[in-house]
């Protein structure tokens, strides 16, 4: 399932950049070479590689006449031919990341990068930026941690869609809770997906408003009638652009 390799190579090597210097090392240095064809040379000393390339554009290697390895970006040329070779490997990567749980699959270590991978069978679980995974707090019958979201509530579901399915808990919570603020549309707002979740009039195309659900709880009623979130980057209304938005959320009668 990982397909991302770590390319190793050690020994003694002739490194040569070429862009805007011109510079020439030898030595015995360990290359990396990552799966963005980001290449470092290693030498014994320091934090800081001898030569580097970040995210090449174009890769080469050749094994005919001793190994030879070319990297280039833009004007950037990265060299390095090993008269020597101690080692030359692939290993399997991947994202480094929190750990927030094990797999049910395999045992392997469950890990937070940009999303939720197997450190052990690379099964990936997408995961909204906003949403926390915590270690051991909350597990699914199905064995995977569970996601805390906020969409208007805080939503606590499986990391796997398949399994339970965030999008229906907040169609469940807001579908047709809150009307169309256009004041010519007598239209409910459903909740749909459009890459991200949005409230959107049930009149489209007709009418053609809609809001993006931000990541917050819902915590009272707009001036204008939508409903107002409490998020990390403040209180705020359904409506990004509304102006009628005070600075307090408004307590709306006999909400509990
Ligand atoms: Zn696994
Ligand atoms: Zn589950
Ligand atoms: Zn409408
Ligand atoms: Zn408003």
């Amino acid at each position: 399932m990982i397909d991302d390799a770590i390319r190793v190579l050690a020994g003694d090597c002739t490194v040569i950049t070429d862009g805007t210097d011109r510079e020439e090392y030898r030595g015995r240095v360990t290359t990396i070479v990552k799966p963005d064809n980001t290449v470092l040379v290693h030498d014994i000393d320091g934090y800081q590689p001898v030569a580097w390339l970040t995210r090449a554009d174009t890769l080469s290697s050749d094994q005919a006449d001793g190994f030879t390895l070319v990297a280039t970006k833009g004007t950037q040329t990265l060299r390095i031919a090993a008269h020597d070779q101690d080692g030359f490997a692939h290993y399997p990567g991947s994202a480094a990341g929190q750990p927030v749980g094990t797999c049910p699959d395999c045992d392997g270590a469950l890990v937070r990068s940009s999303g939720v991978h197997c450190v052990g069978c690379g099964e990936r679980y997408g995961v909204p930026t906003d949403a926390t995974v915590r270690n051991g707090s909350c597990n699914c019958e199905c064995g995977l941690p569970k996601m805390r979201v906020e969409r208007g509530l805080a939503f606590t579901v499986c990391l796997d869609r398949d399994c339970e399915s965030l999008d229906d808990a907040v169609q469940e919570a807001f579908d047709r809770e809150w009307d169309c603020p256009e004041s010519d549309c007598d239209g409910d707002l459903r909740i749909l997906r459009r890459g991200g979740l949005l409230a959107g009039c049930e009149h489209y195309p007709d009418c053609d408003t809609g809001f993006a659900l931000p990541a917050g709880v819902v915590d009272g009623e707009c001036g204008c009638g939508l409903p107002t979130f409490e998020t990390p980057h403040g209180h705020r209304c359904l409506d990004a652009t509304c102006e009628q938005v005070l600075d307090e959320p408004i307590e709306v009668a006999g909400d509990d």
